[in-house]
């Protein structure tokens, strides 16, 4: 069978411009109606998952021969941007279930891609990762939780906060200390593939200013016993190396989804401005609204392109935590950007609940800590400028 990855440039192309109409016509039909009410509900869109489920969404970057679309990390952000134009939430459910699912398959042993890379691909089991612990995030080697050998296994002992997909998926990639004692502190660090369980269970949802709608949980282990067999790549000591490495594409999909938000705020701006009027005139002949849309406009395709080049390095293998950061640090703040100019452009309107303007303002600064802050990805385009350019 002909899989996406060895297809020809043009029919590749052909590819993606298909998977590209489905989006939009599933953004138009199953999620622009209801985006408004599930946000202002914080109710988890499962209608709309089950679509996505349909379409194959939560295989999207998983390569053919376990089952997923094999989409480059270029139609892949392509995709973030359009869902997260209409809704950010919903292209949360699929980007750290991508993220723990590039983690499988950049380093999981054969056994393991094949076991839990065609579920994943198919979006019957759906997850993400547990990285983050209520006293460590940026600093993730300072986790505290545990994995003990235990029998043919590890009990794991530890606690993990704001993680996605955490209430309502089936499987957590969990991060843990297997040698809390290693130096430097990566060397001790492991990823663990745990599904839910009666032993396993997830309820508790933290509240949030934004990002309605997809869960962020938090939980505590206290000796969970998951099999040897889980722990990711088979080896003790690696776990950090790979979730770095789904972190890329992690913070290429974030610059994706600041895209989106950045887009979606000057385009509504543009058609406001040309229908509100003042002082006899509609409001985009007044030179000071005219200078916010240019700068809207201008951050906005400094930030499409930045994303694009980094998505365009992971696709041809090469590193590409400078570009990816970039990407990341540009959208994201062009999507804070947009959307309080959006607000005020819209005075009164681009407060009002009724409209999507306060969304995307309450949606816009989870992209500046999430996948990394930007102050944290500031240091590492630096770091990469020193190595790059040694003196
Ligand atoms: C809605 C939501 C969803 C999330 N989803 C997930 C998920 O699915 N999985 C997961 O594991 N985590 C998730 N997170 C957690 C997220 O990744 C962390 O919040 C993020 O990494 C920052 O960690 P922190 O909140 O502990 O901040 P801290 O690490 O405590 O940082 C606090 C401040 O100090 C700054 N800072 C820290 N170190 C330095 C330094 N060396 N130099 C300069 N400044 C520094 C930071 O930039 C920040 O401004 C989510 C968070 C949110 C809000």
């Amino acid at each position: 069978m002909q899989t996406a990855e060895d297809l020809t440039p043009q029919e590749r192309e052909e590819q993606d411009r298909m998977v590209l109409d489905s989006v939009d016509r599933f953004l138009e039909r199953d999620v622009v109606p209801y985006a408004h009410d599930l946000e202002a509900g914080d109710v988890y869109p499962q209608e709309i998952v089950d679509k996505m489920v349909e379409l194959g969404l939560f295989g999207a970057t998983i390569s053919t021969r376990y089952g997923g679309l094999g989409l480059s990390a270029t139609t892949y952000a392509k995709i973030v941007e359009r869902v997260s134009e209409v809704w950010m939430s919903v292209s949360g459910i699929f980007n750290s279930h991508l993220i723990m699912a590039a983690a499988v398959e950049r380093s999981g042993t054969p056994e393991q891609k094949q076991h839990w890379l065609p579920r994943f691909a198919t979006g019957e089991l759906r997850g993400g990762v547990a990285l983050t612990e209520p006293d460590a995030g940026t600093d993730l080697q300072g986790i505290r939780t545990r994995a003990d050998r235990s029998g043919n296994g590890y009990a794991l002992t530890g606690a993990k906060s704001w993680i996605s997909n955490a209430v309502e998926g089936g499987v957590l990639a969990i991060l843990a200390k297997t040698d809390p004692e290693a130096m430097p502190r990566h060397r001790g660090m492991s990823l663990f593939l745990v599904e839910k369980s009666p032993e396993f269970q997830v309820e508790k949802r933290l509240e949030k200013l934004g990002y309605k709608g997809i869960d962020s949980g938090e939980f505590v282990m206290d000796g969970l016993f998951v099999p040897g067999e889980n722990l990711v790549g088979g080896v003790e000591g690696r776990g950090l190396q790979q979730i770095l490495s789904g972190l890329e594409l992690g913070r290429i999909n974030v610059a994706a989804r600041g895209v989106g938000i950045a887009r979606a705020c000057l385009m509504k701006s543009v058609a406001y401005s040309q229908v509100r009027r003042t002082f006899g005139k509609p409001i985009c002949e007044h030179q000071a609204i005219q200078i916010k849309l240019a700068d809207m406009a201008t951050q906005l395709e400094s930030a499409r392109l930045l994303t694009e080049q980094a998505a365009h390095a992971y696709d041809r293998g090469e590193r590409c935590d400078m570009e990816a950061g970039m990407a990341k640090l540009a959208a994201s703040e062009a999507a804070l950007h947009n959307s309080l100019e959006a607000m005020r452009l819209h005075g009164a309107y681009g407060y009002s609940k009724e409209f999507d303007i306060e969304r995307y303002y309450r949606d816009a600064p989870l992209l500046a800590i999430g996948e990394g802050t930007n102050e944290l990805q500031r240091l590492i385009i630096a770091r990469q400028l020193i190595a790059r350019y040694p003196a």
